[in-house]
């Protein structure tokens, strides 16, 4: 479809939408009072900028005020088939309900993903964990029927019996996180399972970052002879976006389904073109819990030039690139952790790294520890890595060598960036 005239379906549904639940959700109904905005002030998608944005503490209070849904509903709890909840391990669990239409719409949704990786009704998907509260997966299961793929369930069982299924069962398609795709991989090369002789051509991957970040997916195709796809979403937006076939390097979003809108994390306001900046979202298809200009704190690059598969959706560069928490602007420069991280992760010379931001007579200063790797000539390394820092995002930071073995060494969620304020300038090495 023309971008013309997606921008078009985007703002039909939006304002059908908006005259769905004005008046009868109470949490936005509040919301749009107290800012003084209709569904009827909204003429224009540019007129969108007037509704307020939605962040997570308010649907969190939204659920504390009438537990345990909360009342960002619209309909009658009878409509409610279904409920899910977020992990928890930000805070307390948001739950999130949906009626049998936004249900059908998360299907839909899971359906642009799995058509990306190019599942057709000749693929066996495979689920490889037991079903929780955590919405992705179900969502995928719903997904799979959209495109008529066969679904096979892999709970209750262990790594191994779950690689015999695969082989077995002939699967062709593996949904699971990049973690549990390394996780596998490794068990089979313990048991002398032949991984790459599965006839698996694609694994799509959600719940965490990695299928983006180019060594990581990498690793995961070496060790599978197959592609791996990166999708995003998040239980109280919906499946936002999906890697298509070709790869360019990002991934689309549903902006059939979404409006996607990429602002200055400080500011509020739209962050300059092909800028990193915080993507704030809209579902259009689940007016039973919906999320208008909702924050989501993750920071994106939009790339508005079309892709050679055909699809007009606009792309987020390089995935999800971290969150919005984690931005610092320094001397008017937005640093942001991926964006040193993506630096340092070119020297093989390097083997851990440690960023602190360290605030100082209110002047921020970026400084970087490296530990190189033995056998090299730590100044010659710590000097490249100073320059290509600089050449990356025209600040300089001070670069020290810290001694092997003295930095945090990470193996799950890794805490490689830190603040600090008012503190005192470390000792000179
Ligand atoms: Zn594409």
């Amino acid at each position: 479809m023309p971008r013309e005239q997606l921008r078009a379906l985007q703002f039909e549904k939006l304002q059908k939408l908006l005259r769905q639940i004005f008046g009868l959700n109470r949490f936005y109904t509040k919301k749009w009072n107290d800012a003084g905005v209709t569904p009827d002030s909204i003429r224009s998608l540019s007129d969108f900028r007037k509704l307020p944005f939605t962040y997570k503490s308010e649907l969190v209070r939204a659920q504390e005020e009438a537990p345990p849904f909360g009342i960002n509903v619209t309909f009658p709890e009878a409509a409610y088939t279904r409920l899910h909840q977020t992990s928890g391990t930000t805070g307390a669990p948001l739950r999130v309900v949906d009626t049998p239409e936004s249900w059908d719409w998360w299907g839909h949704c899971w359906g642009h993903v799995l058509k990306g990786a190019g599942v057709t009704a000749e693929d066996r998907v495979f689920l490889p964990f037991s079903f929780g509260p955590f919405i992705g997966f179900w969502a995928a299961v719903e997904g799979a029927k959209k495109v008529g793929a066969m679904m096979i369930p892999g709970g209750g069982w262990d790594s191994i019996q779950r690689l015999e299924m695969m082989r077995d069962l002939g699967v062709t398609v593996v949904c699971c996180t990049p973690t549990y795709a390394l996780r596998l991989a490794e068990v089979a090369r313990a048991e002398k399972f032949d991984l790459r002789s599965l006839p698996v051509h694609a694994l799509i991957h959600a719940g965490e970052p990695g299928a983006n970040v180019a060594r990581t997916k990498a690793r995961i195709e070496a060790a599978w002879g197959a592609k791996c796809f990166d999708h995003a979403g998040a239980s109280e937006v919906g499946a936002h976006s999906f890697e298509c076939e070709l790869q360019p390097g990002g991934i689309h979003i549903i902006e059939s389904e979404f409006i996607a809108e990429v602002i200055d994390p400080q500011t509020g306001g739209d962050a300059a073109p092909g800028e990193i900046g915080e993507l704030a979202i809209t579902n259009l298809g689940r007016p039973g819990f919906p999320v208008i200009r909702y924050r989501t704190g993750d920071l994106v690059r939009l790339n508005l030039t079309p892709c050679a598969c055909g699809r007009t959706f606009a792309r987020f560069d390089g995935g999800l690139l971290g969150r919005s928490d984690d931005m610092v602007t320094i001397r008017g420069v937005n640093v942001y952790p991926t964006a040193i991280e993506n630096v340092i992760r070119q020297f093989s010379t390097v083997d851990e790294f440690q960023v602190t931001v360290r605030t100082l007579h209110e002047m921020h200063h970026l400084e970087v520890q490296i530990e190189v790797v033995s056998g090299n000539d730590a100044e010659h390394v710590r000097t490249h890595v100073e320059q290509a820092i600089y050449h990356a995002i025209s600040l300089r930071p001070t670069v020290t060598v810290a001694a092997p073995g003295t930095l945090a060494h990470f193996e799950m969620k890794a805490r490689r960036f830190r603040r600090l304020d008012h503190a005192p300038e470390p000792p000179s090495s």
